[in-house]
């Protein structure tokens, strides 16, 4: 795999605040990379160096191998995507994505060709006549992606681009944008604080704390394998379990329940039941009163536990995750 875009030792700095004290991250050629984290740890920031609308105090960021600092942004090979989709009010669809390419001097023809193109993939072609307050925000959404992709660049960056759609039509449009990006092969740098958004669309995924990389890896590698106790909170529900000397996160499906008297169980009061569509959530008090614990057990189970049962629970040592 190659790298498209090096970011190597970059500091941020506004006015004498440290905003990114020192951030390395590599970007693979046709990946879809999320930077994940909670709001203002500094994913914006990030992705605006990478456009170049922010310059890095310190640091270097490369495109193919070629140091970028100092370029314009329009002359990056890259587009980016706002969540507020800065349509032109007074174009249609068509001429929003054709415009770009217009004001680069493309053909008239390969305009066209390549705006047809892209409204087919983006699921437009039948709106193409329409200006952006005749159609709905997922709709708008959509026109900005095209239009950031017809030039065919290198990178997409995008910004929070589903954080102003309802929950529904954000989903479909996850699927959607995930297609698009394996279609066209381009990289795809994508900005979210959604955790769920970011393990169902990605290759991989770079979470973000405080300005640094906490962690980057697969989806799969995010949840099953946390490095810290950040990413092990951040990422889905975990028991965090002080052992003598040693912490570890134990994930709640993994958390078997039974009777006291079996062997190797310990032995717990459930404090709390909720019903979650396909499974219970349990807290389950230990014994010892030292440790709560989370665990879920399927809804289609015949019978669940009630509040102030007294069971047994335990798990397999194997799904103990040491964190720092
Ligand atoms: P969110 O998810 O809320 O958008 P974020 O992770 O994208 O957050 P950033 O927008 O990158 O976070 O902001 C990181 C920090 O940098 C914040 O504390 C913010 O106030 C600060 N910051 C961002 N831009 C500037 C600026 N131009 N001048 C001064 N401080 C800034």
């Amino acid at each position: 795999m190659k790298n498209i875009i090096t970011i190597e030792n970059v500091e941020k700095h506004f006015a004498n605040q440290v905003i990114i004290p020192s951030l390395s991250l590599d970007i693979q050629e046709g990946e879809f990379l999320t930077i994940l984290g909670p709001s203002g740890c500094g994913k914006t920031t990030l992705l605006r160096m990478i456009a170049g609308f922010e310059k890095p105090s310190k640091g270097a960021i490369k495109l193919d191998g070629k140091v970028i600092n100092d370029l314009e942004p329009y002359k990056r090979d890259m587009n980016m995507v706002f969540q507020n989709y800065a349509l032109f009010p007074h174009m249609t669809v068509e001429e929003n994505i054709r415009f770009g390419l217009k004001m680069k001097g493309v053909s008239n023809k390969e305009q066209k060709e390549r705006a047809e193109e892209v409204l087919h993939l983006t699921q437009l072609t039948e709106l193409r006549s329409r200006k952006p307050k005749q159609l709905s925000g997922g709709q708008q959404q959509r026109v900005a992606i095209a239009r950031a992709v017809v030039n065919n660049p290198k990178v997409l960056l995008l910004d929070e681009p589903l954080g102003a759609l309802d929950f529904k039509l954000r989903k479909d449009l996850q699927r959607e944008l995930k297609n698009l990006q394996r279609n066209l092969g381009i990289t795809f740098v994508y900005v979210t604080h959604d955790q769920e958004e970011a393990m169902s669309m990605s290759d991989r995924v770079a979470v973000m704390n405080n300005g640094k990389v906490e962690q980057l890896g697969t989806p799969e590698e995010i949840y099953y394998k946390p490095k810290s106790l950040f990413v092990a909170t951040f990422i889905g529900e975990n028991n965090i379990v002080k052992d003598g000397e040693r912490l570890f996160a134990l994930r709640p499906e993994k958390i078997r329940t039974g009777s006291p008297s079996d062997t190797g169980m310990r032995t717990g009061v459930v404090e709390d039941v909720e019903f979650l569509g396909n499974h219970h959530k349990m807290y389950i008090r230990e014994e010892s009163g030292e440790n709560l614990f989370i665990a879920y057990q399927p809804t289609d189970k015949d019978a669940h536990y009630k509040v102030n049962d007294i069971i047994g629970f335990g798990w397999n040592k194997e799904d103990e995750v040491d964190v720092t």
